[in-house]
């Protein structure tokens, strides 16, 4: 750019092209709302929340989801775009994982959802892969220091999701119950399942 215009705010930016396109006939009717609908209502965190409360609660489903995430997330009706090659990475009491996309954006959208703004920013993707244990302290998640952090960069078509420890005490609960400890900052890794 020419001049030192600062862009437009984004949803301004969207807009704009919305009206471009539809003005050359390039978004079908209703793709606009529908794609919201899903993305909103469909592709959430909740799901990746129901997929991990039912590996804690079945030896067998969490041993499917660890080798192969996609059928063991496609069990539950999780599939979809963003979805094709979904690795679940096992938390251990010496291991915690940690997800980020350093070239752009990427997520598991039919378990995680979007991705939250602050995953796309610079800052974020930047500096998780160098300082991760200062960033999670910085995001209010201290891990101690004999547990090892394993940041996974998304590429090309895997995405990731966390599958944390479940947390102590927590052993009768039911899957609903358990999967309300679960929120898309747990999934990314950048908090932990609490209990209260
Ligand atoms: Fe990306």
């Amino acid at each position: 750019m020419s001049d030192h215009t600062p862009p437009a705010p984004i949803a301004d930016r969207a807009r704009a092209l919305e009206t471009v396109l539809k003005k050359k006939q390039l978004v079908p009717e209703r793709h606009t709302a529908d794609f919201t609908h899903t993305a909103e209502e469909e592709w959430s965190a909740k799901n990746g929340a129901m997929v991990v409360a039912k590996a804690w609660k079945s030896p067998e489903y969490r041993s499917r989801l660890l080798d192969n995430g996609t059928s063991a997330c496609a069990e539950l009706g999780f599939e979809g775009p963003q979805g094709e090659y979904i690795v679940a990475l096992e938390d251990t009491p010496s291991l915690h994982n940690l997800i980020v996309c350093t070239l752009c954006s990427c997520t598991a959208w039919p378990v995680l959802g979007l991705p939250p703004d602050w995953y796309k920013s610079f800052e974020y993707r930047a500096r998780v892969v160098r300082e991760s244990r200062t960033v999670l302290h910085e995001m209010g998640l201290d891990i101690p220091e004999d547990v090892e952090i394993r940041v996974s960069d998304t590429t090309a078509e895997t995405r990731y999701m966390v599958l944390p420890c479940q947390p102590e005490g927590t052993e009768g609960w039911s899957e609903a119950a358990l999967a309300a400890l679960i929120t898309q900052d747990v999934l990314i890794g950048v908090a932990l399942p609490k209990t209260e």
